[in-house]
C-alpha cells in the first residue's frame, strides 16, 4: 500500500518523499485505522487525509470549520485534477442537487463540509446511503470547551463512531496541548485511535525580539530587507491598525488596513487581495488570522505584545507555512505589560481565571528577557525538549550579553519606594538621573537620598532596567493609578542583600545586526529577473483560473525550478511539487519563461476595479490615494472615468454635502448648450478640490447622455 501511496505523492502532488510521520498515519488510516495527528502549522496535515481518500474506495468526508480554507482546498484539488467539492449554503438548491447526484455516481473523491451541516438528520441519511471511505476531521480542537476556537457543532461529530462503525476517522490539530487532545479523543471517541504526535517547533521561523525604543522606525528597518514579501502586521488596537498602516503606505510599503471595525465588505476585500496578490502586507488586530491558509507569509511582525504564548506562537505561526525562511519579529516594552495588565485587570471573569491569564503573560514576558535560545524556551512551554540552542534566533545568533544589574537595581527600587510607590518610569529615571526639573522640584524629589545616585547609567540603561524589574515581577504596575510602580513582594531577598540579579543587555538599536534570516535572501539578485517572470507568469495563470497564485505552484516548486532550471518536460516532472495533471498544463509556459523564449507577460494593473470597490466601501479619494499608492489627482481623474461609465454614481464616489453638491451641479448647468469645461467654473469653487468638479462634471454628462 505504501508504494501505492508513494506514486500518489508523486504522480498527483508532484512531490518526491513524504514529511514527518505522514508515510506512518497514511498507512495506518488507508488500513482502516483511526487517527489523530498533532502537527504543526505547516507540517503537512492535508496529505494525510488526501492521500488516503485517493487509495480508498468511495468518498472522503472533510470537515473543516472554515468556508475559505476549504474553498481554498478544494480549488487546489481541483488544480491536481482530482474531484473534490465542498458544500455550502451558499449554492443553489439545483448546484446542490447537481452534487449529490455526483456523490451517488461515486464521481467525487473529496466531500467538504461544515460540521453543522454534516449533523443535519438528512445530511447522514444521505451519507449513510453512500460508499464512505474516510472522515476527516480536521481543526480538531474545535470540540474543546476550553480552547478558544470552540464550535458547539464539533461535540455532534462524536456520534460518527456509532452511526459508520466501519468508517475510519481522522482528527487533526495544530493544537498541542494536553488537555485539548484528551477532550479530542473524548469527546470524537476516539479510544483506539493512533497517537502521532509531532515536535511543534518550526524551524524555518527566525525568531526576534527587539526592546522598543522607536517602534516605526524599527518597523521600517526590519521591513526594508523584505521589500516585495508579504507579511503580517499585528497591533492591539484597531487605531494603531489604521495608523500603522496609512504610516507604511506614506513609506511605500503596499499595506492593508484590517480589524473588526471595519465594514464586512472592505474586510473581505483586503483579505481577498491579501491572499491573491503578492507582497502586500496586512496590518491587522488578532481578528485576522484564523483561516489564513497563505502559505508564503513570509513575516509577522509584533508591534505590540501578545498577551500569551499560545497567542505568539500561533500568531507567528502564520508566517512560512511553505517551509521557506520566515521571520517573527516583535518590537515590545513597558507600555505592553502596563497596558495588557490593565486590560486584564479590567476585564471580566473571574479571579481563578485571571490568575491564570496572568500567569500566561508572565510566559510571554520571560520570553521577551530570555537570555538563552528563544526557542528552547519557546518550545519547553509547551512541553517540549529541544535539546540544543536552535542557532536560529536572535539570541543564539547575536548572542545575549547579561550585566550584574545587582546595586542598580537595589538604587532603582529605592527611588520607587522613597518616592512614595507612584511615580512612572519617567519620574524614576529623572530622579536616578537627578534631573532637576520642574516636577522633581515641586515634589521636592531632589532631596531624596537616591536623588542622582544613579549618574553611572544611562537614561535607555534605566529604563531597560525599570522594564525587567516589572518583567520579573520585582516591581508591579499600579493600574489603578496610572502606571506608577510598586514594590512587589518579590524584590524583598533583592533588598536584603541575599541575592543578586543578571539582566540583559539590550542591544543598542542602531548596532548593525548581522544578517537576521534567509528570507529576505530568498532569492539572490541574479536570479531576481527571472524569479519575476517565473511570478509573474503565476499570477496571470492565477487570474486566469481565478485562484490564488499559489494554488498555481507555491513558491518553493518556482524556486526549485529557478535553482535546477528544468530543460525539458522531464526534467520539469522532477521538480517537487509537479504533478502530472499540472506538468500538462503548465509546465511548457515556464519551461518558456525559464529559457527565456517568452517575454515575461505583464500583468496588466487595472487599479479601476480595486478602485470602484473602495469608493464604494466608503473610502475618501485621500484613503484611496493611500491605499493604491498613487496621487490623488489620479484617483479623482479615475473616479470620473468611472462616473462618466456609469459605473459609479457621484454619492458613492464622493462624501459631498447636498447642499455644495447642487451648488456645482447648478453652476455647470448655468449656461445654455454645452457644459462648461471646469476651469471656467474653479474659481467660485477654491474650497474643494478641483478633482470634486470633475467628478460632478462626468455625472451631469453621463446623465445627458442616458
Ligand atoms: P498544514 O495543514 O499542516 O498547515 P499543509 O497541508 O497546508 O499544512 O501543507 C503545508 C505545505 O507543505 C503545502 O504547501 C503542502 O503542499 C506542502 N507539503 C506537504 N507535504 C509535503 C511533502 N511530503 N513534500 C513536499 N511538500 C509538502
Ligand atoms: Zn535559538
Amino acid at each position: 500500500m505504501l508504494d501505492q501511496a508513494q506514486r500518489i505523492l508523486k504522480d498527483v502532488f508532484g512531490y518526491d518523499a513524504f514529511r514527518g510521520n505522514q508515510a506512518a498515519i497514511i498507512g495506518r488510516v488507508a488500513g482502516g485505522g483511526d487517527a489523530l495527528v498533532l502537527m504543526p502549522t505547516g507540517g503537512g496535515k492535508s496529505l494525510c487525509y488526501q492521500v488516503p481518500a485517493l487509495l480508498r474506495g468511495g468518498v472522503t468526508v472533510v470537515v473543516s470549520p472554515l468556508i475559505a480554507l476549504m474553498e481554498d482546498q478544494v480549488a487546489t484539488l481541483d488544480e491536481l485534477g482530482v474531484s473534490a467539492v465542498a458544500l455550502n449554503s451558499s449554492q443553489s438548491a439545483d448546484e446542490q442537487r447537481e452534487i449529490a447526484e455526483r456523490l451517488r455516481q461515486g464521481e467525487i473523491k473529496l466531500l467538504y463540509l461544515a460540521p453543522e451541516r454534516l449533523v443535519q438528520p438528512r445530511m447522514l441519511a444521505f451519507l449513510q446511503r453512500l460508499e464512505i471511505g474516510l472522515f476527516a476531521i480536521d481543526e480538531a480542537h474545535c470540540v474543546s470547551q476550553w480552547g478558544h476556537d470552540f464550535r458547539p457543532e464539533y461535540l455532534q461529530l462524536g456520534q460518527l463512531a456509532e452511526l459508520f462503525p466501519n468508517v475510519p476517522r481522522i482528527a487533526l490539530t495544530a493544537t498541542a496541548d494536553k488537555r485539548t487532545r484528551e477532550e479530542i479523543v473524548q469527546r470524537l471517541q476516539l479510544e483506539r485511535a493512533e497517537r502521532f504526535l509531532s515536535s511543534f517547533d518550526r524551524p524555518n521561523i527566525f525568531y526576534r525580539i527587539v526592546p522598543k525604543d522607536q517602534p516605526r522606525k524599527q518597523l521600517l528597518g526590519f521591513l526594508a530587507e523584505r521589500r516585495g514579501d508579504a507579511g503580517i502586521v499585528y497591533c492591539l488596537s484597531r487605531k494603531k491598525v489604521e495608523e500603522v498602516a496609512a504610516f507604511l503606505s506614506e513609506q511605500g510599503f503596499p499595506a492593508l488596513p484590517y480589524h473588526a471595525g471595519l465594514p464586512n465588505e472592505l474586510r473581505g476585500h483586503h483579505q481577498r487581495r491579501f491572499l491573491n496578490e503578492e507582497g502586500l502586507i496586512m496590518v491587522a488586530t488578532i481578528a485576522f488570522g484564523m483561516g489564513i491558509d497563505k502559505p508564503n507569509v513570509r513575516f509577522v511582525a509584533h508591534m505590540d505584545l501578545p498577551k500569551s504564548l499560545e497567542a505568539y506562537y500561533q500568531e507567528t505561526g502564520r508566517a512560512g507555512r511553505d517551509g521557506l525562511p520566515a521571520d517573527a519579529w516583535m518590537a515590545y516594552g513597558l507600555q505592553d505589560v502596563l497596558f495588557l495588565k490593565q486590560m486584564l485587570a479590567n476585564s471580566e471573569g473571574d479571579e481563578r481565571h485571571k490568575r491564570v491569564e496572568r500567569h500566561k503573560l508572565d510566559a510571554m514576558l520571560a520570553l521577551c528577557e530570555e537570555t538563552r535560545c528563544r526557542r528552547q524556551a519557546l518550545l519547553a512551554y509547551f512541553d517540549e525538549e529541544l535539546p540544543n540552542p536552535c542557532g536560529h534566533c536572535d539570541n543564539c545568533v547575536d548572542g545575549v550579553q547579561t550585566w550584574d544589574a545587582t546595586e542598580p537595581a537595589r538604587q532603582a527600587l529605592s527611588a520607587i519606594y522613597r518616592s512614595g510607590q507612584r511615580y512612572g518610569v519617567g519620574h524614576l529615571v529623572d530622579i536616578l538621573l537627578g534631573r532637576d526639573n520642574e516636577k522633581v522640584r515641586n515634589l521636592g524629589h531632589q532631596h531624596l537620598s537616591v536623588f542622582g545616585m544613579g549618574k553611572g547609567l544611562s537614561e535607555g540603561e534605566w529604563r531597560s532596567l525599570f522594564r525587567q524589574l516589572v518583567a520579573r515581577g520585582l516591581a508591579d504596575i499600579d493600574l489603578d493609578g496610572f502606571g506608577g510602580l510598586r514594590l512587589a513582594d518579590a524584590c524583598r531577598p533583592l533588598l536584603r542583600g541575599e541575592v543578586n540579579l543578571e539582566l540583559r543587555k539590550d542591544l543598542s538599536s542602531k548596532a548593525p545586526k548581522p544578517a537576521s534570516s534567509a528570507a529576505s535572501q530568498l532569492v539572490r539578485s541574479e536570479e531576481r529577473e527571472q524569479w519575476e517572470a517565473l511570478r509573474a507568469l503565476r499570477r496571470k495563470l492565477a487570474e486566469e483560473h481565478s485562484v490564488p497564485p499559489y494554488v498555481i505552484f507555491p513558491d518553493a516548486t518556482l524556486l526549485e525550478m529557478l535553482r535546477s532550471q528544468p530543460a525539458s518536460l522531464a526534467d520539469m516532472a522532477r521538480v517537487s511539487g509537479v504533478g502530472a495533471r499540472k506538468l500538462e498544463r503548465y509546465g511548457q509556459a515556464f519551461l518558456e519563461v525559464l529559457q527565456g523564449g517568452a517575454e515575461p507577460p505583464k500583468a496588466p494593473v487595472d487599479i479601476r476595479h480595486e478602485l470602484a470597490s473602495l469608493a464604494r466601501a466608503g473610502m475618501t479619494p485621500t484613503q484611496i490615494a493611500a491605499q493604491l499608492n498613487c496621487s490623488e489627482k489620479n484617483v479623482y481623474s479615475l473616479l470620473a472615468e468611472l462616473i462618466g461609465r456609469q459605473q459609479l454614481s457621484i454619492e458613492q464616489a464622493l462624501d459631498l454635502p447636498e447642499e455644495l453638491l447642487g451648488e456645482i451641479q447648478d453652476a455647470f448647468l448655468d449656461g445654455e448648450g454645452e457644459l462648461p469645461p471646469v476651469a471656467e467654473i474653479a474659481e467660485r469653487f477654491s474650497r474643494v478640490p478641483v478633482g470634486v468638479l470633475h467628478c460632478v462634471r462626468a455625472a451631469l454628462e453621463a446623465e445627458f447622455e442616458s
